[in-house]
């Protein structure tokens, strides 16, 4: 048979050669390097036949794909140590049954019927098993069976493999994976030998898992693991793992009581308390100031719509699965809570004949909407049922996509670069040119695309051009940020619609005279307010910057007779507009300091006989790291000054 090298040479080998045939063909030490080689764009462990005619590249440790062979063979020598360490408890191996153990982000899992439960406690000991057989460097071998044959070994044993075997369709090779006796029904592919995984790894936790992920089937046990190339990989990443709980914004937003998710209020509704509600407004009037300098207009528009209405716009019935049922009236009167906030938008533009003189026109609402998820897909903030947008609308002329485009870039760019999150990059969603789904002119299209590719070279931004990702209705834009742990969150989205213009039949008066079709861009920098507010949370794991800060100041009388003092203090900072709070309690000064940390307010202000007596505080700052004693409007300018500028610290 031949097969071809990715540099176009032809190679002439014996039918059913594997990539380990390539690798020794071209060289000794390429053989003893290779992992896996990529087939016809596909990825193949060292054991399975080629195919004839197919192109073959050899991989080795230092692919990317090296970690999935390896990954999935650590899935293999998990469950062969879990069969040993139930062994060394005196069952027969056997009794431990195997559903399945695939690769997934980061590492991978098995499914695991074992005779008694699996704890997290249990963990270290199957590591331990695991490390050795790695030790021991155990060749694997790939066989394939008949399907009766297959069957028979595992028919009235192991129900879980005998159903895997019987689903699959007929034809479909059966194939194994043996090390050292144990064996798996596996598709692979799998690296040559145990020793070839990196021990760089960790069991991180048991959880329950239906099998097939049928609630009416058996419970079986899932035990996740972490793999990496490199100790430093597995190191940052527990690390990450650990930070990310310590971050985790339901929790913080409990413990500093910023949002409560009420079961009787309902399931992904928000209750902004007091403190949590300071970010919302904050950040609100942050972005209505940034806003209306850019020449947007504030409108309000209600928090229902006729069902005819979004009839017209598409939204009903094409989004019906995720919306919240019509609400039906007398008369034929039907009314849908808001999914979207555009056709109220488009209805205020239609409410009179355009001009091209007024264009852009630049709508912008933080509307509430409300979409149904189901009740398993919510999660805190980040996911939930209804939300408020930093939503706006923008009504342009093709030619002016570009300039707009650019404005939006430019706030956006404003808005993370003031949150510190500064390390972001562009991701554009263009059209599949072998697709007709799209609506539009093609030719505005090419327009559009070429604009937002122009509009991001000029705001010098990083971007990548992601065919056939444009919705139906124009292309996109859309921002991914990375968190200071390396989390990549998808945030706000700039789109272009070609759709909703044409389906309310919109126009303008052009300077020629005839009515012309305006182009609409969608646009919300931080997308909806909740989820933004809960990745903030994480980012900033609570330790707000002080012009976010829910509380800023607290002050801290030493004793009971500095309390005047102390109001004296609060007084001239409110008056100056900033959240204070002044803590009376008769506890010692150190607790006082310790649970105004324990919040994260930035700023603690001490004061006792010295302080009243020369008009000082002495300043505890714990964005700045600052401790000394200063007079009082002193620090009054010093914090109001960083508040106005929203600076970063
Ligand atoms: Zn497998
Ligand atoms: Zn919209």
């Amino acid at each position: 048979m031949k097969i071809r090298l990715p540099d176009g040479k032809e190679l002439e080998l014996p039918a059913g050669a594997t990539a380990r045939d390539v690798a020794e063909k071209i060289s000794r030490s390429l053989a003893k390097e290779a992992v896996g080689a990529i087939v016809d764009g596909e990825l193949y462990d060292l054991f399975k036949p080629l195919p004839e005619g197919a192109t073959v590249q050899i991989i080795t440790r230092k692919d990317p794909e090296y970690q999935q062979l390896f990954r999935h063979t650590l899935a293999h020598v998990m469950a062969q140590a879990v069969k040993e360490f139930f062994a060394k408890k005196g069952y027969d191996p056997e009794e431990v049954k195997l559903g399945i153990g695939p690769v997934i982000e980061n590492g991978f899992y098995y499914d695991i019927d074992a005779p008694e439960p699996i704890s997290d406690a249990d963990l270290p000991e199957i590591e331990k098993l695991m490390q050795r057989i790695i030790k021991r460097n155990l060749p694997l071998r790939r066989y394939v069976l008949e399907r009766e044959e297959a069957l028979a070994r595992y028919r009235g044993k192991d129900p879980y493999k005998t159903e895997l075997i019987e689903d699959l369709p007929e034809g479909e090779e059966i194939s194994f994976y043996e090390q050292e006796g144990f064996t798996d029904l596996c598709r692979g592919p799998h690296v040559p030998s145990t020793g070839k995984i990196p021990p760089h790894f960790k069991l991180t936790h048991v959880a329950g898992a239906y099998w097939r992920g049928d609630e009416t089937r058996p419970m079986l046990q899932r035990i996740y693991g972490v793999a990496f190339r490199s100790k430093e990989e597995l190191d940052h990443y527990l690390w990450q793992l650990e930070e990310a709980k310590k971050r985790d914004h339901r929790r913080l937003g409990r413990q500093l009581e910023l949002f409560h998710i009420d079961p009787m209020v309902g399931k992904g509704l928000v209750l902004w308390l007091p403190k949590g509600n300071v970010l919302r407004e904050e950040l609100i009037a942050f972005m209505r100031n940034e806003q209306i300098e850019r020449g947007y207009q504030l409108v309000t528009t209600p928090h229902i719509g006729s069902l005819e209405l979004y009839k017209t716009s598409g939204h009903y019935p094409y989004y019906a699965d995720s919306q919240f049922p019509p609400m039906e009236l007398e008369d034929d009167e039907a009314y849908l809570l808001k999914p979207m906030n555009c056709p109220h938008h488009v209805r205020i533009y239609a409410m009179r004949p355009r001009s091209y003189r007024e264009l852009p026109l630049r709508l912008a609402e933080f509307g509430t909407v409300y979409r149904f998820e189901q009740s398993g897909e919510l999660h805190g903030l980040t996911r939930v049922r209804g939300f408020t947008q930093d939503d706006a609308h923008i009504f342009c002329t093709p030619e002016q996509v570009k300039e707009e485009f650019l404005g939006v870039l430019d706030l956006t760019l404003k808005v993370f670069g003031t949150l510190g999150l500064s390390d972001f990059r562009a991701r554009i969603g263009v059209r599949d040119p072998n697709s007709d789904k799209y609506v539009g002119d093609a030719e505005h299209w090419a327009v559009a695309e070429r604009q937002i590719q122009e509009a991001c070279e000029e705001a010098g931004l990083e971007y990548t051009i992601e065919e056939g990702d444009a919705a139906f209705y124009g292309p996109k834009l859309d921002f991914v940020v990375k968190d200071v742990l390396g989390r990549e969150w998808q945030l706000g989205t700039i789109q272009v619609d070609y759709n909703l213009p044409e389906r309310f039949d919109i126009s303008y008066k052009g300077a020629d005279g005839e009515e012309h079709r305006p182009v609409m861009i969608h646009r919300a920098p931080f997308g909806s307010l909740e989820r933004f507010i809960g990745i903030l949370i994480e980012h900033f794991a609570g330790e707000f910057p002080l012009w976010l800060a829910p509380v800023q100041v607290v002050v801290v009388p030493i004793t009971d007779r500095h309390h005047d003092y102390a109001q004296k203090v609060r007084a001239e900072l409110e008056a100056a507009g900033l959240r204070v709070e002044v803590d009376e309690r008769p506890e010692r000064m150190n607790a006082k300091i310790r649970d105004a940390e324990t919040q994260k307010v930035p700023v603690i202000l001490v004061v006792g006989d010295k302080e009243m007596e020369e008009g000082t505080v002495a300043v505890r700052d714990r964005r700045t790291g600052e401790r000394a004693t200063k007079p009082l409007a002193e620090v009054v300018r010093n914090l109001v000054e960083r508040v106005r500028t929203r600076a970063r610290e």
